[in-house]
């Protein structure tokens, strides 16, 4: 059975003095690593220090993007090599926001995921669709284009390792959740794409989440549904009380 995962995705949030105190308030509190994962995506200038403050307890460590290369001269960026040496263990590739704003396309996305592969890190894949694509009925086609590009050139044994995030954009930071049979008919779409692409087995391994205005009072209902195996949250991870009780509904 697929073991949950509880993803943060704190954005351009918090000082290092608050990110360090929140690792100290949630530790010990989370459910163990056995029953859940639970991972905060962080800032880049955080991540050294709370993949300290984690070592091998949870929350884990995951970035919130990074560059597909491992060095070079590409100021600003920061490589998988670094990640992986500081002991990040997840990285978000593709968030909506990064696709929008940075003009990440479906060809980056992709180099990054072999990328996070090749370098020991896990991909936390974003696909998701528009309003617009949403009202005029492509939600299937955009999720599932998303996901096969992601995925060109992947390996079955890899693609087992990776974690999926359906979000709707239409959804993030905006108080809408899709209703809980939405998102899992979203989630199913995404594992009949990985089924055809991998075989049934392998698509029962991969996990898959929704995010977008996940909070602790809808976590249940979303997990309670067949192919929902986690969630990444952006507003409701910044607390720990917030963080605590969207873990413990793993
Ligand atoms: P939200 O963000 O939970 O604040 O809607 C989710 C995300 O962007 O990952």
């Amino acid at each position: 059975m697929r073991k949950p995962i509880i993803a943060g995705n704190w954005k351009m949030h918090k000082t290092l003095g608050e990110a360090e105190s929140f690792f100290d308030s949630v530790k010990g509190k989370l459910p163990d690593a056995g029953r859940a994962d639970t991972v905060i995506c962080a800032p880049a200038p955080f991540l050294a220090s709370l993949a300290e403050c984690a070592g091998d307890e949870m929350p884990a460590v995951g970035a919130q993007t990074m560059h597909e290369e491992e060095k070079g001269a590409f100021t600003g960026e920061v490589s998988p090599v670094m990640l992986a040496d500081l002991g990040v263990k997840y990285v978000i590739i593709g968030h909506s926001e990064r696709r929008e704003y940075y003009n990440e396309s479906d060809e980056s996305v992709n180099r990054k995921v072999k990328s996070a592969f090749a370098h020991g890190l896990v991909p936390i894949i974003c696909v998701g669709e528009s309003l617009e694509e949403r009202e005029s009925n492509k939600t299937a086609e955009k999720i599932s284009g998303q996901v096969r590009a992601a995925l060109e050139g992947v390996g079955a044994e890899q693609a087992a390792g990776a974690v999926i995030a359906y979000e709707p954009i239409w959804a993030i930071g905006t108080g809408k959740t899709a209703t809980s049979d939405m998102a899992n008919e979203a989630c199913a779409e995404i594992r009949n794409t990985l089924a055809e692409l991998y075989g049934q087995e392998t698509a029962e391994q991969i996990r898959i989440q929704y995010g977008g205005s996940v909070k602790p009072e809808n976590i249940t209902e979303l997990l309670a549904q067949p192919d929902i195996d986690g969630a990444l949250v952006g507003g409701a991870s910044l607390e720990p009380e917030s963080f605590i009780a969207l873990a413990e509904a793993a």
